[in-house]
């Protein structure tokens, strides 16, 4: 049984595609509030180049006492230590919880919370939105790269992925992956609400975006990740290119009212810096403003 916490983007994502393959998937909710409009939704709605399908996925709230035994958490990064106590009691012995929140910071979290549980962490390039309330569009084709940096043996449910459809590698090395990702994402989405702009915008600051990637690049070496520090400079100018006309996901929270990730990217990263004694003037400088930014929004500093 798939226990997918979070009828969210990625979890309604995940949920009908585990479920079209005909495995078995039960949604968590967060309360008897959200069952009963999804309830009254009846199911999921996936939307896939413009076509509709609708999934009836069984559905429980946290509070239900059925034994999880895989559970795949969808939730934002600062929900997930949260979501995960609330399910503790339900855990099975030897029971494993896929982690799929971008960033860096909550996966030591909830390894906290359940100490028990293998936790397994995933970075993932595919895209999705809300349309509306338990009806999800399907935006962008990627990968999802899946790994344990305390135990590189794979799962053996990674077959029920390649069944899904589920493009995805089990990779030995999943921290990199994710100090990686957290780099690009420091490097371009914080400018991109200071300069309220395009990823492209950020062609106009090259200098700028070339000193915060110095920044990473010593951060990541010194934080024991150097095969993610390679060339990041050149990726980030390639990414800059290849999304000019996006609005990076944290300019779309900023400008939509929504809370921000940003305690697990560049909190996180001028964190590191600190714990390593490592001076990161420009990133210090452009984590302060954003916050700044965000506390002049009203919208929470972590
Ligand atoms: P999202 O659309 O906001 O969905 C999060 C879901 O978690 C919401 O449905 C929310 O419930 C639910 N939730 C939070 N706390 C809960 C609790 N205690 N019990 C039950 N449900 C709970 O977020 P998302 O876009 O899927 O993002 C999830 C993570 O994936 C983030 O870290 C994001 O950065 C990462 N990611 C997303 C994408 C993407 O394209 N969307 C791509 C790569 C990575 P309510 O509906 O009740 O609020």
């Amino acid at each position: 049984m798939w226990h997918i916490l979070g009828a969210g983007s990625l979890g309604t994502l995940w949920a009908t595609r585990l479920a079209r393959a005909g495995l078995p998937v039960q949604l968590i909710l967060r309360d008897q509030a959200r069952l009963q409009s999804y309830q009254h939704a009846g199911g999921l709605t996936l939307i896939e180049q413009g076509q509709a399908q609708h999934y009836p996925i069984a559905a429980q709230t946290t509070e239900h006492p059925q034994p999880i035994q895989r559970l795949l958490l969808a939730c934002k990064a600062y929900d997930a230590a949260p979501a995960v106590a609330q399910l503790t009691h339900r855990l099975s012995p030897g029971a494993e919880i896929l982690l799929l929140q971008n960033g860096l910071g909550s996966q030591d979290e909830v390894a906290r919370e359940a100490p028990h549980a293998r936790c397994i962490m995933a970075s993932s390039t595919e895209g999705a939105f809300r349309q509306a309330d338990f009806q999800v569009v399907f935006a962008g084709h990627g990968h999802t790269w899946l790994g344990d940096p305390l135990d590189l043996q794979p799962p053996a449910w990674l077959a029920d992925l390649r069944k899904a459809g589920i493009a995805h590698e089990w990779s030995l090395d999943i921290l990199s992956r994710l100090w990686r990702k957290l780099a690009l994402n420091c490097a371009i989405n914080p400018l991109t609400v200071l300069h309220d702009c395009q990823n492209g915008g950020l062609r106009e600051h090259p200098a700028h975006v070339a000193c915060l990637c110095s920044e990473l690049v010593e951060l990541l070496q010194q934080c024991g990740h150097c095969a993610a520090a390679e060339n990041l400079l050149e990726d980030v100018q390639r990414v800059i290119e290849a999304t000019a006309a996006n609005y990076s996901s944290m300019h779309q929270d900023v400008s939509q009212g929504r809370r921000t990730e940003i305690a697990y990217l560049l909190g996180y990263a001028c964190n590191a810096g600190q714990r390593h004694q490592l001076p990161l003037p420009h990133l210090q400088a452009l984590h302060n403003q954003l916050l700044a930014h965000l506390n002049a929004r009203g919208l929470p500093s972590h």
